[in-house]
């Protein structure tokens, strides 16, 4: 299991008493540890920020029983695609194979979305799907994107309120990279796309989980 949150040994001092003996105040925790309220403070608000503690007023302290793994479950699922989307890069339908090697090159990402005069999303290229273009002897400045590109109704998309967790399953299933975000048009045919959702933004909140103090 992820190791998470690490308590220090105040913090396992405080848990203890707050099981044992919880629902307690915070000045009674201070007075057996022989410590200041005004000490334990900061001890108390990480505690009760990592769910570990919940607090009421006039009751005191006590003791939420929540695993370490259950409290980091639930904040994995608090996790939307907007925490941590990109920008997307787009490029236009009527472009070539070569164009789309040169923009994946010059933008520096992994996966193009093709779109059509109005903006609307019509189609993803990835990698791979330029290596295959040009291992044939065509010219590729003449070979149509919207002839290799995988086309709608086939394109896996996310919205920017979906959970992120929910996408990374999308993209394991369905063996790629990337996915638009996107939202619906105003004439609500077809997807304007508004961000991208990648592994390396996933990657991104997998460590900002293991190194943020606070689950
Ligand atoms: P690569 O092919 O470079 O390994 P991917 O794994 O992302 O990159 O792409 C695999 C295939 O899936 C490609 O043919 C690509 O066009 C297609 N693809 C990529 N992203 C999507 C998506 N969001 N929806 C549908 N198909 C996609």
């Amino acid at each position: 299991m992820v190791s998470h949150i690490e308590l220090n040994k105040r913090q396992e001092q405080i848990l203890q008493i707050v099981k044992d003996e919880g629902p307690i105040t915070g000045e009674q925790i201070a007075d057996q540890l022989s410590l200041t309220r005004a000490t334990l403070r900061p001890d108390l608000a990480i505690l009760t920020m990592a769910g570990f503690l919940d607090a009421r007023p006039r009751v005191g302290y006590f003791y939420t029983g929540k695993t370490g793994s259950q409290l980091l479950t639930e904040k994995i699922k608090k996790i939307k695609v907007q925490d941590f989307q990109s920008m997307p890069v787009v490029v236009n339908e009527a472009a070539t194979v070569y164009d789309a090697i040169c923009t994946m090159f010059l933008e520096d990402v992994g996966t193009l979305f093709v779109v059509d005069k109005d903006a609307k999303l019509v189609g993803v290229v990835s990698r791979k799907d330029l290596l295959r273009a040009s291992m044939g002897k065509q010219d590729l400045a003449s070979i149509p994107l919207n002839i290799i590109m995988t086309r709608m109704p086939n394109i896996s998309v996310c919205y920017k309120e979906d959970l992120l967790i929910d996408v990374a399953n999308q993209l394991i299933e369905k063996q790629i990279d990337a996915v638009p975000v996107v939202k619906e048009a105003e004439n609500l045919q077809g997807f304007e796309v508004i961000g991208r959702l990648t592994k390396t933004n996933i990657t991104k909140a997998l460590v900002d989980l293991a190194i943020d103090e606070v689950i």
